[in-house]
């Protein structure tokens, strides 16, 4: 693929605390205007029961999008590898994205292992399609050594688990995102969006895969087909 896929399945609504401007309705309008043919609406689950799930099921019931509307959640890992929310709810969701948001305390070689040893148990898990800002964990941008960052690109590559290009968090680092290029590992863009001025920005994804030293075609895009073959649509 030459392009960027036109999709966004990280996009944040107004239940999730920390959005700014954002809603269901008001992310698929701001979409649409840019060009983006598919979204997911993927709010933050942190505990084992997020008291927002009903009603977000409804407002998205009653859309009649033009363009395709997914739904997803955003998924706390504990700092055990566990992801937090209860797995009869995560099967509710076409879009199950993993995210640590949960700094660990740990500094140096004990940091890079745990972050390793915790990516892969989730991604081994087979319960969620996407790792979201890998190299992000709650704004601590994280640099690991070339060893760590390998353990985990095998890991995803192996296990057909998809890797964000994050607007948001201006993540994965480059080290890492270089690795995942070269390996073959599925990439989204994403814009995580908080506010509705994050949607589409899709020229910062091109700009980050080309200072690179990439071309938009090196890299292994996860298309619609894909997303609407993983999420059973
Ligand atoms: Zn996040
Ligand atoms: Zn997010």
């Amino acid at each position: 693929m030459s392009t960027l896929p036109r999709t966004d399945i990280h996009v944040h609504s107004n239940y999730s605390p920390c959005g700014v401007d954002v809603s269901i309705e008001k992310d698929v309008e701001v979409a649409v205007e840019r060009g983006i043919e598919l979204i997911a609406i993927t709010d933050h689950g942190t505990i084992p029961k997020p008291q927002w799930i009903e009603n977000y099921f409804r407002d998205i019931s009653t859309l009649n999008p033009p363009i395709i509307l997914l739904t997803g959640i955003e998924i706390d890992v504990d700092v055990d590898g566990e992801l937090v929310v209860e797995r009869s709810i995560r099967k509710r969701f076409h879009i199950t994205i993993a995210a640590l948001h949960r700094w660990p305390g740990l500094v140096g070689e004990r940091l890079y292992r745990w972050w390793s040893d915790t990516l892969r148990k989730v991604i081994n898990s087979a319960e969620v399609l996407v790792i979201a800002h890998p190299t992000d964990i709650a704004w601590y941008k994280i640099y690991p050594p070339e060893e760590y960052c390998l353990e985990v690109v095998d890991e995803l590559k192996s296990n057909g688990v998809v890797v964000e290009v994050n607007y948001h968090h201006r993540d994965p680092s480059d080290n890492f995102l270089r690795l995942c290029i070269e390996r073959g590992v599925k990439i989204t863009p994403t814009s995580d969006a908080h506010r509705l001025d994050e949607i589409g920005r899709l020229n910062w994804h091109k700009f980050k895969i080309e200072s690179l030293g990439f071309r938009l075609s090196d890299v292994n895009w996860l298309s619609i087909e894909d997303i609407l073959d993983l999420a059973n649509i």
